[in-house]
C-alpha cells in the first residue's frame, strides 16, 4: 500500500483536533506556550509530521499549580465515582482507537497490529482500573488492647508525575494514569520529546471525557525540554511520587533527585532479557517466541529478547532456524500488511546499533545473519543474531535494537548463574517440558527478574499483572496487581471503644 503519510497524519491529527503546530502544555485549557518548536518526525520516512512548541518552566508552575488544586477536589470524589470516569476514557479509547493505533505507527514506527495493540492495552487497563477502583482493600488487625480495633485504609497519595519513554508512547501513561486516577491522585504527564503528537491526541481525548463527566483536570500534561521541564517536575516537592519510565542513565538520576526530598519515585527501567532453552524444549514454540521477542517492535520493548541461552544439543539447530526466520522477516513501512519489522526511533539509535555490533566483533562474537542498515529512507535496520559468549562486555548492555546474542551452554545450573549476571532484572524465559527444570528456573535460586515465564518469550506482558523489574531496572511495578499501593498512602487507624485506656506492650503511665 502506497499512502500520503503526510496527508494521513493531518486527517488522523485533526479527526482528534489537533492543528498542525500545537501548543505544548495542557492544564484544563492549552496554554499558548511560546517555547521553540519541537518536530515529530515519521521514522519510517524522517519527515516531518506536525509540530508542538515547547513549554517553559514559568508554564510548568502553571500546570502544576493547576494539578495541585485539581487534587484537592479528585481525592473527595469515591473511588467508585473515579472509576466511572476512567471507564468514559476507556469508551473514548474504542471509539479512537484506530486513529490513535495509526498515529502510534506513525510517530514511532510500530507495525499496525502493534500500534492497534498498545491502543487496545490503554482499553485493557482503563477497563482493569475500574474494578479496582471497587477494590482498594485494607487490612483489619486484631488488637492486642481490650474494646479496641485497627486497621489500615489507603487515601489518594497528592499530585504525581508520571515520564514516559517513547517506545510505549501511550500504554505506559496508562498503565500509572488510569491507577493513579482512581487511586485519587491527579497527575502530569511529561512524555517523550520523540513522541509528542501521540501525547497530544491522548490528553484532548481525555480531556473531553472529564469535562462531560464535571471533573476537575486531573489530566495535565507538559512537553518540554529535560533541562527545564523534566527537572522542574522531579525537584517538585508538592509531587509525592514521580514515576519514571526510561533508561536506566534516567532513572538512576531522576531516583536520586526525587530520594534526595525523600519523595516516592517508581522506576521501570531498562531490561537485557535473557532466554534459556533447554535440549527437551519444543524447538517450534521456542522459535516462535525468541523471533517475536527478539526482533519485533524492531528489538525497541524494555522487555525484548537479547541474551539466547542454548543447550549444547538443540544450539545448532535453533540458531540455523533463527537465521531464516530473521532472514524471512518483511522490514518495511510499519502501515503496510505483512511488515513484520517497522524503523528504528531515529538515527542515533541505528547508529548505537552499528556501534554495538562493531564492539560485537571486536570482543569476538560473530555476526550469523542481518547486521546492517536498510538502504532506504527512514532508520530501518536487519534482524541480527551474534554468536557470543556472555562474559563479552558488549552483551552487559541494553543496545535498544533488534540484537539477539546467542550463547552455548551445558547446564541449568550454570545457564541461570550466566543469566543472571546482568546488571539489569526485567524479564526472563525458559522453554523447557522438564517440570523440574522449568521449576529450578521460577525458584529462588532461579531467574532474578521481576518478570519469568516458562514456554513463552519475555515481551508481551499482559497488565493483570504486576509489571516492573528488579536490580537496575528499578524495582518498580505498574499495571495490575496490587501496584495501585504505589500511588496511595497507607493510614494505620486504632479505635478504642472502651473506657478504659490500656497501653500497648503492656507499658503502665498512670496519672
Ligand atoms: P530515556 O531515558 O531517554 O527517556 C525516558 C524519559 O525520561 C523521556 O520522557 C525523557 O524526556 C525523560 N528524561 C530524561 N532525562 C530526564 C530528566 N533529567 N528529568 C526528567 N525527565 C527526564 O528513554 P527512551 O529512549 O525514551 O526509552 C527507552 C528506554 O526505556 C529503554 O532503556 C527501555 O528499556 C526503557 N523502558 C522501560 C520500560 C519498563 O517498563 N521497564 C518500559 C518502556 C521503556
Amino acid at each position: 500500500m502506497t499512502i500520503d503519510r503526510s496527508k494521513f497524519a493531518a486527517d488522523i491529527l485533526s479527526s482528534l483536533g489537533i492543528d498542525s503546530v500545537n501548543p505544548g502544555a495542557f492544564d484544563g485549557t492549552w496554554i499558548d506556550t511560546q517555547g521553540e518548536t519541537l518536530t515529530s518526525k515519521d521514522p519510517s520516512t524522517g519527515e516531518v509530521l506536525a509540530s508542538v512548541r515547547l513549554a517553559s518552566a514559568s508554564d510548568y508552575e502553571q500546570v502544576a499549580t493547576s494539578t495541585v488544586k485539581a487534587f484537592k477536589e479528585w481525592r473527595t470524589w469515591t473511588a467508585p465515582a473515579r472509576g466511572e470516569v476512567v471507564r468514559c476514557i476507556s469508551d473514548a479509547l474504542r471509539e479512537h482507537k484506530e486513529a490513535l493505533g495509526h498515529l502510534v505507527s506513525l510517530e514511532v514506527g510500530k507495525v499496525t497490529s502493534e500500534g492497534l495493540g498498545e491502543v487496545q492495552e490503554m482499553i485493557d487497563m482503563g477497563d482493569l482500573a475500574v474494578g479496582m477502583s471497587r477494590q482498594l482493600y485494607g487490612k483489619t488487625m486484631h488488637s492486642e488492647r481490650p474494646q479496641h480495633r485497627m486497621y489500615e485504609q489507603w487515601h489518594p497519595l497528592g499530585p504525581v508525575g508520571i515520564i514516559t519513554a517513547f517506545n510505549f508512547p501511550v500504554a505506559v501513561w496508562a498503565w500509572n494514569a488510569f491507577v493513579a486516577a482512581i487511586s485519587g491522585d491527579s497527575m502530569i504527564w511529561k512524555p517523550s520529546p520523540k513522541s509528542p503528537l501521540t501525547a497530544l491526541a491522548v490528553t484532548k481525548i481525555a480531556q473531553r471525557v472529564l469535562k462531560e463527566n464535571n471533573a476537575p483536570n486531573i489530566f495535565n500534561m507538559i512537553i518540554g525540554t529535560d533541562a527545564e521541564v523534566g527537572e522542574t517536575l522531579i525537584h517538585d516537592r508538592r509531587f509525592p511520587l514521580i514515576s519514571a519510565t526510561g533508561s536506566v542513565r534516567m532513572g538512576r538520576h531522576v531516583g536520586t533527585v526525587v530520594a534526595e526530598r525523600l519523595g516516592r519515585s517508581l522506576l521501570e527501567l531498562g531490561g537485557n532479557n535473557g532466554v534459556v532453552v533447554l535440549d527437551d524444549a519444543d524447538p517450534d514454540l521456542a522459535l516462535r517466541a525468541i523471533a517475536f521477542a527478539a526482533a519485533g517492535t524492531s528489538g525497541q520493548r524494555c522487555t525484548t529478547n537479547r541474551r539466547l541461552f542454548l543447550q549444547k544439543g538443540i544450539a545448532a539447530q535453533l540458531k540455523e532456524r533463527l537465521k531464516g526466520a530473521f532472514a524471512s522477516m518483511t522490514v518495511g513501512d510499519p502501515l503496510d500488511e505483512g511488515t513484520l519489522v517497522g524503523p528504528l526511533i531515529d538515527q542515533d539509535a541505528s547508529d548505537g546499533m552499528m556501534r554495538a555490533l562493531e564492539a560485537a566483533r571486536e570482543q569476538g562474537a560473530t555476526v550469523l545473519c542481518g547486521g546492517s542498515t536498510v538502504d532506504r529512507d527512514g532508520f530501518f535496520v536487519e534482524p541480527t543474531l551474534v554468536e557470543a559468549h556472555w562474559t563479552m562486555p558488549i552483551t552487559i548492555d541494553e543496545t535498544f535494537a533488534p540484537i539477539l546474542y546467542a550463547f552455548e551452554f551445558e547446564d541449568l545450573n550454570e545457564a541461570i548463574e550466566a543469566h543472571n549476571s546482568v546488571p539489569q532484572g526485567l524479564s526472563s524465559a525458559i522453554f523447557t517440558s522438564n517440570l523440574q527444570a522449568a521449576e529450578r528456573f521460577l525458584s529462588a535460586t532461579g531467574s532474578d527478574c521481576g518478570i519469568a515465564n516458562v514456554n513463552i518469550g519475555t515481551s508481551g506482558a499482559e497488565i493483570g499483572g504486576a509489571f516492573g523489574g528488579e536490580k537496575e531496572t528499578g524495582g518498580g511495578r505498574e499495571a495490575g496487581s496490587d501496584s495501585w499501593k504505589a500511588y496511595m498512602r497507607r493510614q494505620t487507624c486504632t479505635i478504642n471503644y472502651g473506657e478504659d485506656l490500656p497501653l500497648a506492650q503492656g507499658v503502665k503511665f498512670d496519672v
